[in-house]
């Protein structure tokens, strides 16, 4: 085993104030070392990755990125917002219009109906960090293209090797597949547990969906319920 490995297992020991202890619960302190050791499931590779520390690096590389044409027609980037230890990490597709003139993630009619379901299920704003796999908007909302996601995705990979969340949410088609590496339809994606490289996946529909199709309002929130289980079976 190498040193780092050696390193890791000592630190979560310590963290779990398991030394000195002659009970030591092996089966959490490998479950904890499972965590540490979950790795990027975007596509970014790794010669694409920066060396980014903190949470604060990658403000400042997204607010002053240049990587893709997209920072040509910003407004502003949208790095997410939340906690720095969620339970929950939402992921949607890209900033819209609302999150453009904001530099907000989720904060137009969709973003509120969002909150509005998490608050009336018990995930509070405490709970969960929000996201896109896009940092800056694409004009009139288009589609990204894979030459901006891949300029794009290291950013999201940090994001989620630094929050480290027990359960990750995709929310829409787009971030779903993208995430979960199928090309499966959200209404066979949702509504389920992934495990994909120790981590726990939930995909649903996007909330700008549900604002289109009001009769699935109770379908997004069983899907966040399913998350809010995972958060508490952990
Ligand atoms: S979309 Fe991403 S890669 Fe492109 S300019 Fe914005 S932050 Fe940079």
């Amino acid at each position: 085993m190498d040193g780092k490995i050696w390193n890791k297992i000592i630190w979560i020991l310590k963290r779990e104030e398991f030394l000195g202890n002659d009970k030591i619960n092996f089966s959490k302190v490998r479950e904890n070392l499972k965590r540490c050791s979950r790795i990027d499931i975007t596509n970014s590779k790794k010669k694409d990755r920066e060396d980014f520390k903190t949470m604060e690096d990658i403000r400042k590389a997204i607010i002053n990125c240049k990587k893709c044409p997209l920072y040509l027609s910003r407004t502003n980037p949208v790095v997410g917002e939340g906690p720095l230890t969620p339970n929950i990490l939402f992921i949607g597709e890209a900033p819209g219009a609302d999150e453009d003139i904001s530099g907000r993630p989720f904060v137009g009619r969709s973003g509120r109906k969002l909150r509005e379901i998490l608050n009336s299920i018990g995930i509070t704003d405490d709970m969960f960090y929000i996201t896109n796999i896009l940092k800056c908007r694409p004009p009139n909302n288009r589609d990204p293209n894979s030459k901006e996601i891949d300029a794009c995705v290291p950013y999201l990979d940090f994001q989620i090797k630094k929050l480290n969340p027990d359960v990750i949410c995709t929310l829409g088609t787009f971030a779903s597949q993208f995430i979960l590496k199928t090309n499966e339809r959200i209404g066979i994606l949702r509504g389920k547990v992934h495990h994909k490289n120790n981590r726990t996946i939930i995909a649903t529909y996007h909330p700008s969906f549900i604002l289109r199709n009001q009769s699935m309002g109770s379908v997004l929130k069983n899907d966040l319920l399913l998350c809010l289980n995972e958060v508490k079976k952990l």
